[in-house]
């Protein structure tokens, strides 16, 4: 990478104290500590104690029944719970704030009663153990799994997802062992009254909006993934895959030397399959896709960044450009049409298509 890369990548990740503090939250949740989760949403939920469920022990916990008092619950995906076709704790959950109770369960071997701390420990693990299905478990037990929504705290702002997300964006297996912190009279610890039981702890603390900023920086980067020679009929290119954090792929087709280079030509095209493989009638995506082509070969240098067709446009070309080390840009005239709204087709009543954006046609 380019100190112009560096310099781009600093700028998208603001580095401000929040921040420092979020990123001093991920290195201790990796390190296998406990972070306080505060609710700062929904203030009246309170905090938890968060902790990846893949170092989990006895003594864990037994700190978090002592040294936080709320409810112990092991936070899991939809996935996982649905390996270990968990049920839901009743068939129609009338929790006011939808948290997503699950039956409860032990594991099947290597617990007495299940209802020791080392127990509740050994259980969470087996139930994140990515061998372990059904039969390893039993119904009820002493542990309180919650499904967390696929689409994690971006789904729904809450500690469930809030936890899974931060655990998985700490580089851990994502499910993790939450517990609300209580003051000693018992009542829900309040954001101030969290933010001192962590300092009393040694503890970071990381709000639900500190997670979900962090989860849309990591949605958004991206990351090469391939890099190949590509013939084309327009003339030879280097074809660079990248990959987003939320999956997204994106393509960038390189002519010639682009690396510390000034006032480089770029095209931002977003997929359009009708118009771009069938060229469909009515839509300019694929003339456009053949035309930018052409014109980066005959520069000689120069870059298509072609976008999957729901990718934030900005964010991506804007790390794609820094990635491929490029000093400045010249944006063509006709990548703006494209960058800045897709042209998708929608079939509308199965029948009439529906053009999305009037500035592509
Ligand atoms: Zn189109």
């Amino acid at each position: 990478m380019s100190a112009h890369a560096i310099t781009r990548e600093a700028s998208l990740e603001r580095d401000t104290s929040a921040e420092t503090a979020v990123r001093h939250a991920l290195r201790d949740i990796a390190l296998g500590r406990m972070v306080v989760l505060v609710d700062d949403l929904s203030p009246e939920h309170g905090s938890c104690l968060v902790m990846a469920t893949e170092f989990v022990t006895g003594k864990h916990v037994n700190a978090m029944t002592r040294e936080a008092g709320g409810m112990i619950c092991l936070a899991l995906t939809s996935e996982r719970c649905e390996q270990l076709e968990l049920k839901p704790m009743v068939g129609r959950n009338e929790n006011a704030r939808g948290t997503a109770f699950m039956a409860t369960i032990d594991a099947r071997e290597g617990v007495t009663t299940g209802a020791s701390a080392a127990d509740q420990a050994h259980t969470m693990l087996v139930a994140i153990d990515p061998s372990s299905t059904r039969s390893d478990i039993v119904m009820a037990g002493c542990v309180h799994p919650l499904r967390g929504r696929p689409g994690g705290v971006l789904e729904r702002c809450a500690h469930t997802e809030a936890s899974i997300d931060l655990v998985r964006l700490a580089g851990c297996r994502p499910a993790a062992t939450i517990c609300g912190v209580q003051n000693d009279d018992g009542a829900v610890a309040g954001m101030l009254e969290s933010r001192a039981y962590a300092r009393r702890h040694g503890l970071q603390v990381v709000t639900i909006t500190d997670v979900i900023a962090l989860r849309r920086l990591h949605d958004r980067r991206i990351q090469r993934v391939v890099s190949t020679a590509m013939p084309t009929r327009f003339g030879t290119f280097s074809a660079v895959g990248y990959r987003s954090g939320d999956g997204g792929e994106h393509l960038a087709l390189v002519k010639g030397q682009v690396d510390g280079k000034e006032s480089v030509l770029v095209h931002v095209h977003r997929a359009c399959t009708t118009g771009d493989v069938f060229h469909a009638r009515g839509c300019t995506c694929g003339e456009r896709l053949e035309a930018a082509m052409r014109s980066l070969e005959a520069e000689g240098a120069g870059v298509l960044i072609y976008l999957s067709s729901d990718a934030p446009a900005e964010a991506l070309v804007e790390q794609v450009i820094s990635e491929l080390g490029v000093a400045s840009t010249r944006v063509t005239p006709t990548a703006a049409p494209s960058a800045g709204g897709s042209c998708e087709h929608l079939v509308a009543g199965g029948e009439r298509e529906r053009w999305l954006d009037a500035g592509s046609r």
